[in-house]
């Protein structure tokens, strides 16, 4: 593709760290790093997670 601003990320529990995640991004959309709410097995709850490098 042309523009192709589509990104590989991580997305990490900020509770304990694990990465739990991989999922791309747009770029444009979310020049931000990007923060969620997500299931995380090793905290067994929803957490919040977040882009990592
Ligand atoms: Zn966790």
């Amino acid at each position: 593709m042309a523009n192709d601003v589509r990104v590989k990320v991580t997305l990490s529990c900020t509770e304990c760290k694990q990465r739990n995640y991989n999922t791309t991004k747009n770029k444009r959309n979310n020049p931000e790093r990007l923060e969620m709410m997500k299931y995380c097995k090793f905290c067994r709850k929803e957490t919040l997670h977040r882009e990592t490098k």
